[in-house]
């Protein structure tokens, strides 16, 4: 969007908003800005359930403090807050049908080091003595709640980031996805994908983990995790400034046209 063509209440009402993005949410969650994080997985054997959870680790950092230890919280206590943004392959075969925006289109994005957070998938946790399959995360879009006309897709480029070697999640186009929105892990495993986002705001994504425990039988256990996509924090400060010149500009035009009500009054 072209800030040179906004009226100047319309920047101000976009400040209010990004600002109200970065700062505000409802639910008392850390906010997980950057370093390696997974969305760990381990067993309960007592509820025959698994325990989803997110796990940060050591010099993640978390409320805008590097963490010096892991830590591992509810599904529910912790959100990824990413404002990395990148432009979507063009050449190579695009991401335009798991994401339903054109190639070359900028999009937010997190799961690398050099795309923060770097969040991925673990199961380190589960012994793969206790488990005669792999297990399988699935996308589950229905259960999700994005922003409006937003997509959501996890996928893996090649080093140069040009060329789309794998499609796993689409909140666009399941038919899209390489496995129906699902992925394997073998228990103990863990991996990393990117994530991409075609707007700002808040996705609530929906995943099911599903396996076979040796003497449990089949598992299958489903939570919901926060992503929020903001501006970059520069791009706030500017809009910031933005906002500022546009307030001055409102009130020299007052004061001129004051000035020319006294001329010819
Ligand atoms: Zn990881």
């Amino acid at each position: 969007m072209s800030l040179r063509h906004a009226s100047s209440s319309w920047v101000v009402v976009l400040v209010v908003s990004a600002l109200a993005l970065g700062g505000g949410h409802g639910r008392a969650e850390a906010i997980y800005t950057a370093g390696h994080a997974d969305l760990g997985v381990g067993y309960l054997p007592a509820d025959k359930q698994f325990d989803p959870h997110w796990h940060t680790h050591a010099g993640a950092t978390v409320d805008g403090v590097v963490t010096t230890v892991d830590g591992e919280y509810e599904p529910a206590t912790m959100m990824a807050q990413t404002w990395a943004q990148r432009l979507t392959p063009s050449g190579g075969g695009g991401l335009a049908g798991l994401l339903g925006v054109p190639n070359g289109t900028r999009i937010s994005v997190m799961g690398s080091t050099t795309y923060q957070p770097n969040l991925g998938f673990g199961t380190e946790e589960l012994d793969p003595a206790d488990w005669t399959t792999p297990i399988t995360i699935r996308f589950n879009p229905l259960a999700s709640t994005l922003p409006s006309a937003a997509a959501f897709g996890l996928y893996t480029t090649n080093i140069g980031g040009t060329t789309v070697v794998d499609r796993l999640f689409s909140s666009f186009d399941t038919g899209a996805t390489d496995f129906n929105n699902t992925l394997q892990l073998n228990p103990g495993d863990h991996a990393h994908y990117q994530w991409g986002f075609t707007q700002q705001g808040t996705y609530d994504l929906n995943f099911t983990w599903t396996g076979t425990h040796v003497t449990d039988g089949p598992i299958s256990t489903s939570a919901t995790f926060r992503v929020q996509a903001v501006p970059e924090p520069s791009t706030l400060a500017l809009l910031g400034i933005a906002a500022g010149a546009a307030v001055a500009g409102m009130i020299r035009r007052r004061r001129h046209a004051a000035a020319r009500q006294r001329a010819f009054g």
